[in-house]
């Protein structure tokens, strides 16, 4: 029976003895014992009964076997439905009450107080520690290292990924085997992925980018990985000279530009270094460049979709756009209500179709109507332009955009502005309540310098902008609020500024 991500990247290395993954500590894991892994993992999904279309939730540390038991979720058709590892017991509670997963997953060090938050979801409970150590170990132990792989059609269910909640609670995405079997081949061929590649893997693996961008490419390319517990600079520095390609939030990127060890020696060995998951700057991009003399490819997606759009491997790869369409996907510009496109060049919402665009948001059939059209296009939320050449520049989200006296204000436009400041590490612009202009600009910046930090000099640049574009007001503050992935997490700012002028 036919099981397309099964029968793509976890078939074919049943007897591969080369490295799959390679730990920092030393050592490293064969694809063939992380296959034993994967089928001795299905066979204990199977003797919890669970089979096809059931949910299994797990909230872990990274580790090898908990790719071990993504890939036995794939091999017995359970949907896999990762969660955040810093999610709290109300969230998980959350979490667990819409999935309704058979079996949950999680840290021994916590099973006492989740089990029975599972078990009020109606869900088993067994631990994996980030040793490998648990009850789910201990059972897979005495498994035949065989299964047989449940038969999947292309448009059956492989997981549910919950969005990260930037923009209000969680939504579950249904990803289908052809969702991201298609953009796990869009991506190794855009990306030049083989099996000379060795990726330097320090993201989570609870998010689309750490588990499918990363892990699927490289399964798919049967490159190999080094795989890391998280993002320690340390880390990540010594294992750069055995990587060729690194895929990183911006956070990863500036924070290897702080050290002075990230040099072009250091990054000698290296192919290819992609961002994505949040706006790199494009002064991040320049002095990388300058520093390592790798320029960074910058692409765009999100849970829903996977990637959508990737900067080129061979043409130019332009700062602070997100370049083109991958092959196979549509990409529109609209007005986002009636869905007709804007005049080209214009700002409208960003709009996609193609074999990557998921089923729908999972027990939410309205916000999957309003989101996804009858004809295919996901309404992205995401708002944004097509230069000249084609590139994708994206200016903030739709829900961050601020309409200050009846005038729309893109944050991206007023925020490139105050980042020129030589003073001005980074910066946030938002819209508050306002009693007159209904909303009103405001402005968060960080500063690399705290002994230059200057408000008031930077009405010259500001100046640059019309009237109702420039921040009412303008805070310096330590840092900006992210979460996990480097997002910032406008909602907390505008919260923080709420009265402001009320
Ligand atoms: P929620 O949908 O729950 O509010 P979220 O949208 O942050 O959360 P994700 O699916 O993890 O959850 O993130 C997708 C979003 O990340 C995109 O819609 C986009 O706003 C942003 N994003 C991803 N890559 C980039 C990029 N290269 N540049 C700018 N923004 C990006
Ligand atoms: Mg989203």
């Amino acid at each position: 029976m036919a099981n397309p991500l099964y029968d793509a990247l976890l078939a074919p290395i049943r007897q591969d003895d080369t490295p799959f993954l390679d730990f920092p500590q030393g050592g490293s894991l064969s694809y063939r014992a992380f296959h034993d892994a994967v089928a001795r993992a299905a066979q204990v999904l199977a003797a919890q009964g669970l089979g096809p279309g059931d949910r299994l939730a797990l909230q872990v540390e990274k580790s090898p076997q908990a790719l071990a038991i993504y890939g036995a979720c794939l091999m017995a058709g359970v949907i896999f439905v990762p969660l955040n590892t810093a999610y709290t017991a109300a969230e998980i509670d959350y979490f667990l009450t819409d999935a309704t997963p058979a079996l949950f997953v999680c840290d021994p060090r916590v099973a006492a107080a989740l089990a029975p938050v599972a078990a009020a979801a109606g869900a088993a409970c067994l631990t994996a520690g980030p040793d490998g150590a648990g009850s789910f170990a201990d059972l897979a132990a005495s498994m035949p290292a065989e299964f047989a792989a449940a038969g999947r059609a292309p448009d059956d269910v492989a997981a549910l990924l919950y969005t990260s909640g930037t923009t209000g609670r969680s939504k579950g995405a249904m990803l289908t085997h052809g969702n991201l079997l298609s953009n796990a081949g869009a991506l190794c061929d855009l990306w030049r992925i083989t099996s000379d590649d060795r990726l330097l893997h320090a993201l989570p693996i609870f998010h689309a980018h750490g588990l499918f961008v990363a892990v699927n490419t490289t399964l798919l390319a049967r490159a190999g990985m080094i795989f890391l517990p998280g993002f320690d600079r340390d880390a990540v520095l010594a294992a750069l000279p055995r990587a060729t390609l690194m895929m990183g939030v911006p956070t990863f990127y500036t924070r290897l530009m702080d050290d002075p060890r990230f040099t072009a020696d250091a990054t000698a060995n290296m192919r290819l270094f992609i961002s994505g998951s949040a706006p790199l700057l494009a002064e991040t991009h320049a002095a990388f460049e300058a520093r390592t003399g790798h320029r960074i490819l910058e692409r765009y997606g999100m849970t829903e979709t996977s990637m959508n759009t990737s900067n080129p491997h061979d043409g130019e790869r332009r700062a602070g756009t997100v370049g083109f369409a991958l092959p196979g996907v549509e990409l529109r510009i609209t007005d986002g209500a009636g869905g007709q496109d804007v005049p080209p060049g214009d700002i409208g919402m960003i709009e996609v179709r193609g074999p990557n665009v998921f089923k729908g948001y999972w027990n939410m059939p309205e916000k999957t109507a309003e989101e996804l059209r009858p004809d295919g296009f996901l309404i992205t939320g995401d708002l944004g332009r097509i230069d000249a050449d084609g590139y994708l520049h994206i200016v903030g989200r739709s829900k961050d955009l601020v309409i200050s006296g009846g005038y729309n204000v893109y944050p991206k436009e007023v925020e490139m502005v105050l980042d020129d400041a030589p003073w001005v590490r980074e910066s946030a612009v938002f819209g508050v309540a306002h009693p007159d202009f209904g909303e009103a600009v405001i402005a968060v910046v960080t500063a690399n310098d705290t002994a230059a930090q200057d408000v008031d000099g930077l009405a010259p640049l500001l100046a640059r902008l019309a009237g109702y574009k420039r921040p009412k007001r303008i805070f310096v503050i330590d840092d900006l609020p992210r979460n996990t992935m480097g997002k910032v997490q406008k909602n907390l700012l505008r919260d923080r500024y709420a009265d402001l002028f009320t």
